[in-house]
Formats: structure tokens, sequence, C-alpha cells
């Protein structure tokens, strides 16, 4: 006989409702009051752990008990992202319509690894990934009423990923890898190499293209590229162009770029990771011209379209390549929908097996916003990017980089790396702003992505006064 067990202590739905509103509370306390904390925060590493105990308590704790660690264990030792003076990386926007979706898709507890194991997960997507083509002016062959389609992966890397998998399959797969080559500029975002080495391709098979004098893939030197690999019986089967790279927001020329791909018979992917949702303005699409000659397509509305990460959304004309590398169908997951063919079932486009219904977030935030509520956010920032541009470039002491596009700004010291890396950890130091750096040319350079989603255009300003200020002293 078994013995009669205590069930968990679950919270009751009382607690729970008490519990959820404070938690909400806590929040908005938070989210009104970040902009008074410091940007990047005093923290030594270990300091966190040292406030930890030892060991997970014994018994459960009461609720009040875990939000009161949140202000004296966490906040304090987070750098604030969502700080309007958040000036680093690229923004990773979050807002209330979507941290209530992210709410609900959590409470709902539900997996979309198959149509059938949740429909609503699948359609839902697929149906707000045909909304963004038309919404960000992208090329119709990514509706979902052809054969491509659109799917949200957690990130650019991981869609990056599948594009370097799809590409593997269809130029023959295992058996020709060692002769595979892949092309990007040595711009590129780190995530091509890394998926090139997910895919089993050694280091020498991905060429990192030169750049011209503004940081963009130069394809004259990718025509010699792959007009060298060609003679020497080698084969190239992935391209990636990108549009707004990391480092300086450079723009590959995607119309002269594509033809060389397409001669090749290589796949040609386009990261726009940051820049991707730019595209919801009509008025910035220009440097979009010739993805319509792409395989694949990704950008993240968790960068700067006001959706919390994780929310990346990834485009492929032609499912087929994409499906048929990633499709392994053991006997439990057989179902009657998927024999049919009637059904997407999202497991095959994507790596993992599991999946968050992470369309919620994305719906919400279009409902709420609307299209024009996205393009203010946009606009706003493009504008003040702009103005700050123009000013840094009047500055006697400073200038600029590289030609600054959309909301991205780089920009040195006159009196070179390390007057520009003293001037950075000045205003950081503040604690008001958080800028990051790169290297351009060799050179240090300061990068400021206007774009978290509090930022406004008299933030912007504010930071142009602090460097006048510091510069001053
Ligand atoms: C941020 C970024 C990525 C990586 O994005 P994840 O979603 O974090 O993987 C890739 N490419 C570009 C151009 C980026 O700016």
């Amino acid at each position: 006989m078994t013995e009669s067990l205590e069930p968990p202590p679950h919270m009751s739905t009382e607690e729970f409702r008490q519990a959820g509103y404070a938690t909400i509370d806590w929040l908005v306390n938070h989210m009104e009051g970040v902009d008074q904390r410091p940007v990047t925060p005093p923290t030594q590493p270990g300091d966190v752990r040292a406030a930890l105990p030892d060991a997970a308590p014994q018994t459960g704790e009461p609720f009040g008990d875990l939000l009161a660690d949140m202000d004296r264990i966490i906040t304090p030792h987070l750098t604030q992202w969502q700080h309007p003076g958040f000036y680093g990386y690229f923004p990773a926007n979050s807002s209330p319509p979507a941290v209530l979706g992210e709410l609900l898709s959590a409470g709902l507890g539900v997996q979309g690894m198959l149509w059938s194991t949740g429909p609503a997960i699948t359609e839902l997507e697929t149906h707000l990934l045909d909304w963004m083509i038309d919404l960000c002016g992208l090329p119709e062959k990514f509706l979902s009423t052809g054969p491509g389609g659109g799917v949200i992966q957690d990130s650019a890397s991981s869609a990056t990923l599948c594009a370097i998998l799809a590409a593997r399959h269809r130029a023959g797969g295992a058996s020709v890898l060692p002769r595979l080559r892949a092309y990007t500029s040595a711009q590129a975002h780190s995530s091509a190499e890394k998926g090139c080495l997910v895919a089993g391709l050694a280091s020498d098979q991905l060429r990192l293209i030169d750049t011209d004098k503004n940081f963009a893939m130069n394809p004259q030197a990718l025509a010699e590229a792959i007009a060298q690999d060609q003679a020497d019986g080698l084969v190239p089967f992935f391209v990636m162009a990108t549009v707004g790279t990391t480092s300086s927001g450079a723009v590959d020329p995607l119309p002269k770029i594509a033809p060389l791909a397409k001669a090749a018979g290589a796949w040609l992917h386009v990261d726009a990771a940051w820049a991707g949702s730019a595209g919801v303005c009509p008025e910035y699409r220009e440097i979009f011209t010739g993805l319509d000659q792409a395989d694949s397509y990704v950008f993240n509305p968790h960068k700067w379209l006001l959706t919390n990460f994780d929310c990346s959304l990834f485009w492929v004309a032609d499912a087929g390549p994409l499906t048929e590398a990633l499709s392994i169908v053991p006997e439990y997951l057989r179902n009657p929908a998927s024999e049919a063919g009637a059904v997407i079932d999202y497991r095959d486009w994507q790596v993992p097996l599991g999946r968050r219904f992470r369309s919620l977030k994305l719906w919400f935030v279009l409902r709420s916003y609307g299209v024009e509520g996205l393009q203010a956010h946009i606009r706003n920032h493009v504008a003040a990017a702009q103005d700050l541009a123009k000013q840094v470039a009047q500055h006697p002491q400073l200038e600029l980089a590289a030609p600054p596009t959309l909301a991205l700004v780089c920009f040195r010291h006159l009196d070179g790396d390390q007057a520009s890396e003293d001037l950075l950890q000045a205003l950081n130091a503040t604690g008001e702003v958080l800028l990051t750096h790169t290297k351009l040319n060799d050179r240090y350079v300061l990068r400021v992505a206007v774009g978290a989603t509090q930022t406004t255009q008299s933030h912007v300003q504010h930071l142009m006064d602090l460097i006048k200020e510091l510069l001053d002293a």
C-alpha cells in the first residue's frame, strides 16, 4: 500500500491573484523609476552570489519575500536595458503589451512544436508573419500562401543557423560538406561564423569578404572569392549579406550581391537583425532594395520593435530545403493533420523540438501600438540619432567614424584612441547613459544606438550635452 502523500503547496487561486497584482505593481514601479537608477550597476564579480543563501529553502516562502529580494538582490545589480539613457550594443525593447502577452504565454503553458499540439500557436504565428510582410514592405515570396513562409525563432543566431542548414541540404548535404564554401563580410555578425561551425564547417570554409570605405561588403571581392573557389572545384553554397551591421550599421549592396549568389547557385540569406524594424516606415525601405532576391531573411522585433526578447522573425522563400534538412519524425509525434500535409509543424523549421507561444507578445504589440504607433517609435529614434550625428559632426573635437545608419551613430575623438576611450568611460561613469564601443579601421569608436523604448529626443539631447560638458571640462 502507498502511504498517503501530501499534495504540493500550490498557490491558491486567490493567492495567485494577489501575488500577480503585486508583481504588476512592482514592475510598474520599476519601470517608472528605472531612469533614477544608474544604467550600469556598481557590481563586483560575486556580489550577487554572496547575497544568496547557500541552498534552496526547505519549505516554501511567502511571495512577498520574493519581491523584496528582487529589490534587495536583483535590480541593484542589473544593467538597466530599459533605461532611456541606454545606448549600448543594440536596444532590447520591452513594452507593457509585450510583457502582458508574455505573461499569458507563460500562464497558458502550451507547446507549439506541432500544429496539433496547440493549433492557435501555429496559426497565429503564420498569420502574423504574413502581416509583417505587408507591414515592413517585404517581398511577397515570403508569404505562407506560396512555397515559403515565416517562423518565430529565439534569436537571429538560430535563424541564421537554420538558413545555413537549409543551404547545406540544398547543396547536397553531408556528402559535399568538405567542398562547401560560405561567404559573408568581414563586418558581419559573429553568428554567421558560429552557424557555420555548428553546421560542421571548418573555419576556412567561411570566407570573410573585404569591405569598402563605408564598411559594406565589396561585391567585387565577393565575385573574385567565388570565382577562385569555383576554379578550385569548391562549391559556393551560402552567402550572407547584412543590412545594418552590428559594428557600424553598414548596409551590404544587395542588388550587386544577389546576382553573384544566384549565378553561383548559393543560398542568399539577409541578416537585418537590428535594422529590420525600420522597415515599418516606408521612407527607410531603400536599404532593403534587392531583398526580393534573397532565399531567407531575419530580423528581430526583440531589438527595436517593442517586443521583449525573444522574438526573431525568419522567412524563407521556399520552406522545402529547410524542413527537409530539419524534419525527423519519431513515431510518438505522428498525427493525422501532419500526415495529411494540411498544416505547418514548426518543429521542422527550427533546431529544438519544443517551442513557446511567442507570437502572443508580438500580436499584443501590433494591436496595441498599431502600424502608426510602431512608425512613431522608429521615426522618433531615427530623428534623434540624425540630430545627434549632425551635432557630433559639427563639434570641433569629434568626427563621425561611419555614415550614420537609421538610429546608430559611430564617432571618435579627433585626438585619437585614448581620448575616445576616456570620453566613453567618463560618459558611462555618470551613470546616466551607457555607450559601448567598436573598432573601425583599427581605431577606437564610440557607438550610440538610439532605440530604448523610453528614449526620446530630449534624452538624446541630454547625451549630447553630457558629451559637450565632458569635452569642455
Ligand atoms: C544582434 C545581431 C545579431 C544577433 O542577434 P541574436 O538575436 O541575439 O542572435 C545578428 N546579426 C546582427 C546584424 C545583429 O545586430
